[in-house]
């Protein structure tokens, strides 16, 4: 299987954009997502419906449409393949959702107490999952928002700006991120509900609720085998990041003022600087790329080369009104369908 999976979501139209009657301007046939241009003014030539290729395309049509819909647990379904198999071998395995804001990333990611998302149906699969050895599983949460890393989870709540630090052989770290044990879906459930809450919103015109911060839970497994005869034991290690990454649109058009202009120009900056270092791994294998440009790539570093697998999830609107931002994604995704990571596994 691929290292790099891409996956693209299409949402049903919101109230508003049904309230306005607003034209759908994208289609699904298999694995290709077209989006059809703009309607144009009198006189003018239509420009060709554009096409994209990707591992999965997954349609969130009207109820009117039950054949093609893909509801969570599909989506679930289709990126679980192989993953969690993965992981357990020892691979670092990285997925993030992309996407304008109100596009479906955190729906798709978090989910509701009714249709619950990719975390909680990967959490009990993972749980689920029967080793050879001992597990250790730990979870940290931590969001970065314009720059800076903060613990989600910081029980003491000490609001302190942690640092990133790299280790010459385990890479990039947040340097004092609680990590918690845990075991069940229950123990997990309670750290999301209270990290959740913790993280940083503000309303734009866009999404009231926008949320305009990175978000990465991280699961770290430890197995632990051990060799009877010889006495000793041999670890595994492995990390399976989930990505929320805030919203992808450009600052003009969400109406951003001053201090949210700055915050846009942050994640516009750490998107960009994604979008770069997946470039530079798609045209040049191997080169010198430079996560460090900002704390997101230098964070996912892992999770976009060397001994890793990538899912990305990428989210968008139907309706034409976000024809430039949808378009944009597509782009950004196609690109990113072209990684290729040398993949290694990752053993004590
Ligand atoms: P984002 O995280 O990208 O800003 P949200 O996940 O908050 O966007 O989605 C915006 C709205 O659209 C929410 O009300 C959400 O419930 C709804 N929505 C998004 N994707 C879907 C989907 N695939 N099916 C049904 N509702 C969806």
């Amino acid at each position: 299987m691929s290292n790099v999976r891409v996956a693209v979501r299409v949402r049903p139209m919101n109230q508003r954009e049904k309230e306005k009657h607003s034209v759908c301007v994208i289609s699904m046939s298999q694995n290709k997502t077209i989006l059809q241009s703009k309607a144009v003014s009198p006189g003018e030539v239509q420009k060709a419906p554009k096409e994209f290729t990707f591992d999965h395309c997954f349609w969130s049509a009207d109820d009117s449409d039950p054949d093609t819909y893909a509801g969570q647990e599909e989506v679930f379904k289709t990126l679980e393949e192989g993953t969690i198999e993965n992981i357990y071998q020892g691979y670092n395995v990285c997925i993030f959702a992309y996407g304008q804001t109100g596009s479906g990333k955190t729906y798709s990611m978090m989910g509701t107490d009714d249709e619950p998302g990719l975390i909680p149906r990967f959490c009990r699969a993972l749980l689920n999952r029967k080793s050879e050895g001992t597990v250790r599983v730990e979870l940290s949460y931590m969001e970065i928002y314009n720059e800076k890393v903060r613990d989600l989870l910081d029980l003491k709540k000490s609001k302190k700006e942690l640092s990133v630090r790299e280790h010459n052989i385990l890479g990039p770290y947040v340097e004092g991120l609680s990590q918690h044990a845990v075991s069940t879906w229950e123990d997990i459930k309670l750290l999301l509900l209270a990290g959740n809450k913790c993280r940083t919103t503000a309303a734009t015109k866009m999404n009231e609720e926008s949320s305009r911060s990175h978000a990465i839970f991280t699961l770290t497994i430890t197995q632990m085998f051990p060799n009877h005869e010889s006495g000793t034991s041999k670890e595994l290690h492995s990390k399976f990041n989930l990505v929320d990454l805030a919203g992808s649109e450009k600052a003009s058009k969400t109406g951003a003022q001053g201090k949210q202009l700055v915050e846009s120009g942050n994640i516009n900056k750490s998107l960009t600087s994604l979008g770069r270092i997946i470039s530079s791994l798609t045209e040049c294998k191997g080169s010198y790329v430079s996560y460090r440009e900002s704390v997101l790539t230098w964070l996912l570093k892992n999770s976009l080369g060397g001994n890793s697998k990538t899912v990305m999830l990428a989210t968008i609107s139907p309706a034409e009104d976000n024809y430039g931002e949808t378009h944009s994604t597509l782009v950004y995704a196609e690109r990113t369908r072209q990684i290729v990571n040398q993949a290694k596994v990752n053993e004590d």
